[in-house]
């Protein structure tokens, strides 16, 4: 039987929502979040993303900002401008979108960011706070990992979990989370041993690679979860048909755009996985909407006292 299709698409929307009743209810109350994104230079990738961000903001109610300081801005310039963000109390999420230009030491820009602000939750303190099990700010795609499986009631507790990938961005947080939520956690990267066959005792096997179609059948235990948060662009038709051919829909959409989307996982995993993550429509949308969500939690953790005291009034 093929696998049940986590729809990612509706859980983030779900959350959206959600997002969305909570900044109305803080907005009627005085405080309305908001979230500064900096984009430095012209990275059409990135340009992307930043819309795509920016849009969501409106849409869930949110203040939002852009500041696009240019391609040659200095470390020491766009480290005034994070301080005058984290200065500003209207502000209560600073998103530094990645990658930054070469002359920027990006590490000192991300540690430069208010923890309390840190809506992306790379801040040192944040990840010291998620291995504490502290309250804080958690990366959104992990949190959005986790967000799939609870709403889609896939139990974690007691479960084996395999995360490829131990990225600071993605594989270690979704093993950390994971941890948390009392799974016993296997993280693999490129020189583990038997990469198939410690996959194949995941209950829950997370694919956060960025190699196209890796995870094969191979990979997966019969009926397991399997989450792929790979995000990899297919050009080379030889390519595509290796990996879809006979699928319609695609083929259609590979002859109009010349590229697809494919994740992490090969699409026979289908036949194996007892539920599966698309690419499009999986944990992409989880990540946005976390943002949201982490932009919200960022103004109670930091205003929200305020809000009782005008309440109380
Ligand atoms: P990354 O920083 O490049 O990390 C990749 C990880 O995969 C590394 O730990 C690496 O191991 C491991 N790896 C690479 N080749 C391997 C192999 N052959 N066998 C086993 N492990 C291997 O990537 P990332 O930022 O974590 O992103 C991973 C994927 O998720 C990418 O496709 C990215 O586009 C996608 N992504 C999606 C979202 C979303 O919103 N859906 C968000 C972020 C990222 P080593 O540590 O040993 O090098």
């Amino acid at each position: 039987m093929p696998a049940l299709i986590l729809d990612g698409t509706r859980i983030a929307q779900d959350i959206r929502s959600e997002v969305a009743r909570e900044v109305k209810a803080l907005s009627a109350a005085g405080l309305r979040p908001g979230l500064a994104v900096v984009l430095v230079g012209h990275n059409p990738a990135s340009e992307i993303y930043v819309r795509g961000k920016v849009k969501a903001c409106e849409e869930v109610g949110l203040y939002s900002e852009k500041l696009t300081p240019p391609e040659s801005s200095t470390t020491s310039e766009l480290l005034a401008l994070i301080d005058d963000l984290n200065r500003r109390d209207e502000i209560d999420g600073i998103l530094v979108q990645l990658p930054l230009p070469q002359q920027v030491d990006s590490k000192k820009i991300l540690l430069a960011v208010d923890p309390a602000k840190d809506v992306d939750g790379f801040h040192p303190m944040n990840v010291g706070f998620l291995s504490t099990q502290r309250s804080g700010l958690v990366p959104c795609t992990p949190a959005g990992v986790i967000e799939i499986l609870k709403r889609s009631n896939i139990p974690i507790a007691g479960k084996e979990a395999v995360v490829v990938g131990r990225s600071d961005i993605v594989g270690k947080p979704a093993a950390m989370l994971l941890t948390n939520a009392n799974a016993t956690v296997t993280i693999c990267h490129s020189k583990t041993h038997d990469l198939p066959g410690v996959s194949r005792r995941a209950d829950i096997l997370v694919a956060a690679i960025g190699r196209a179609g890796m995870i094969t059948r191979d990979f997966v235990k019969p009926g397991a979860t399997v989450i792929d948060v790979g995000m990899n662009t297919i050009t080379d038709p030889a390519e595509f048909q290796r990996f879809f051919a006979g699928n319609g829909k695609r083929e259609e959409s590979f002859r109009k755009k010349g590229s697809t989307l494919i994740g992490d996982v090969h699409p026979e995993v289908m036949q194996v996985a007892g539920a599966l993550t698309p690419v499009p429509g999986g944990v992409g949308p989880l990540t946005i909407a976390m943002l949201m969500y982490n932009t919200v939690k960022a103004a109670k953790m930091r205003r929200g006292s305020r809000v009782a005291e005008l309440s109380r009034a």
